[in-house]
């Protein structure tokens, strides 16, 4: 690379966004932070504005702007806020990539934002691809950007895929950690508590996606957004149980042979794959030992036991806003339970009520989509 790479980060404050920096502090040579946006975390936000540098920044949250605006008084640093501010802002012209790192179907406008400025996207915001996979798609396509994934599953597919066309994959391999739970049945499911699903045994992320995590929607999310990405048939994508997460996914082409990426679990990885694509980047990140490692191990998802996983692969085959349904309902039932709200077991069954109950559109338009978004959580939210 010879021209530094200008990165926006949305949700710069999240778990994705500050490894990320981590990632640009020991590449500095090769990327610039051009844009750094929070929900509601003045303090981080400025402090990672000191530190960086960007254009610009904004503050989700409107109420913290004078707070950001008078601590940033004295640098260059253009100061937002408002969730039509980030919209704006990754269209300006000094970006070459937006990396989407927010939660949850906050990603969705300014993701679309961003592909419509022909902004190359590094996606982490899976719920994106979720909820309007096929209207996302056909946008970048149409504007000539590339996507790149940043989760660990779909880079590691994204990274065997590199010289072989799609059309010679069979079928794709999602490997899962199994979560907190593996193993337990419905009736232990039952009594867990918040603390003990905010536990992930493998990797440390944001709330939302640890609970997606104990409760493998996080696996059903993932199993749509692989379609979207690599333009799969819902027939080509499996799912394994795989409790050490060292094999991030798999490839099985159309001769039989499998490849697999590899490593240990560590979103620095992908996320400096996704910001330095095409080049694959030097860096010291701890190597996996196989010594460490007597033996790696496989199972079957239990999907009787985590039913959300089912749900999703369904919601994945009815197509529509079906996945947009299913997603809204997750938001809200992943927050009520973190708020001590409802149990654990409750939330996949407020899922599936809300699929039952609203409206079916096979072909959903965007303003199609927000609208089942709302109606969906209002329904989910009458529901906890
Ligand atoms: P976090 O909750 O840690 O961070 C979310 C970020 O988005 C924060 O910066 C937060 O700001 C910001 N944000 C949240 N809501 C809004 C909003 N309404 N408007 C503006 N900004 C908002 O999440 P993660 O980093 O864990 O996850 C981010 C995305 O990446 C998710 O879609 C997740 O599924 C995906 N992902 C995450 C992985 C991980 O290891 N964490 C792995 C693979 C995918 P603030 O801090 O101010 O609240
Ligand atoms: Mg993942």
């Amino acid at each position: 690379m010879t021209k530094k790479k200008h990165i926006a980060i949305l949700g710069s404050t999240g778990s994705i966004g500050t490894q990320a920096l981590e990632v640009m502090r020991e590449q500095e040579h090769l990327f610039e932070v051009e844009v750094l946006t929070a929900g509601s975390n003045a303090d981080l936000l400025i402090e990672q504005a000191i530190e960086f540098q960007p254009n610009a920044v904004v503050i989700g949250d409107a109420t913290k702007y004078q707070q950001v605006k008078d601590a940033l008084k004295l640098q260059a640093i253009k100061v937002y806020s408002g969730s039509d501010a980030i919209e704006q802002v990754v269209q300006m012209e000094t970006i070459d990539m937006v990396l989407t790192a927010m939660v949850g179907f906050s990603g969705l406008k300014p993701t679309i934002a961003a592909i419509n400025a022909k902004k190359n996207i590094a996606l982490a915001n899976k719920e994106t691809l979720v909820v309007a996979g096929s209207i996302i798609s056909k946008l970048a396509i149409e504007n000539k950007v590339s996507i790149i994934p940043v989760d660990s599953e779909h880079s590691a597919i994204f990274q065997c895929l590199v010289g072989e066309p799609l059309e010679q994959i069979e079928k794709v391999i999602l490997t899962a950690s199994g979560g907190p739970f593996r193993g337990k049945d419905r009736e232990f499911l039952a009594t867990v508590t918040k603390a003990q699903a905010l536990k992930h045994p493998n990797w440390t992320m944001g709330a939302k996606i640890t609970i997606d995590s104990a409760t493998l929607m996080n696996k059903g999310l993932e199993y749509i957004e692989a379609k979207w990405l690599f333009g799969l048939q819902n027939n080509q994508i499996d799912i394994i149980v795989h409790p050490q997460s060292i094999i991030h996914s798999l490839v099985q082409f159309v001769d039989g042979s499998l490849k697999a990426q590899m490593g240990l679990p560590d979103m620095k990885l992908p996320i400096q794959y996704a910001l330095g694509f095409p080049q694959r980047l030097k860096n010291d990140f701890p190597r996996f030992d196989f010594a460490n490692f007597s033996s790696l191990n496989f199972e079957k998802p239990d999907y009787h036991t985590f039913t959300n996983l089912q749900l999703a692969i369904d919601a994945c085959a009815k197509g529509g806003n079906a996945a947009c349904v299913l997603n809204a309902a997750n938001e809200v039932v992943v927050d009520a339970f973190l708020h001590d709200k409802i149990g654990f077991i409750q939330m996949s069954d407020i899922i599936s009520e809300c699929l039952q109950k609203i409206t079916f559109i096979s072909s959903p338009t965007l303003s199609d989509l927000y609208h089942t978004d709302a109606e969906s959580r209002i329904l989910a939210s009458e529901l906890c």
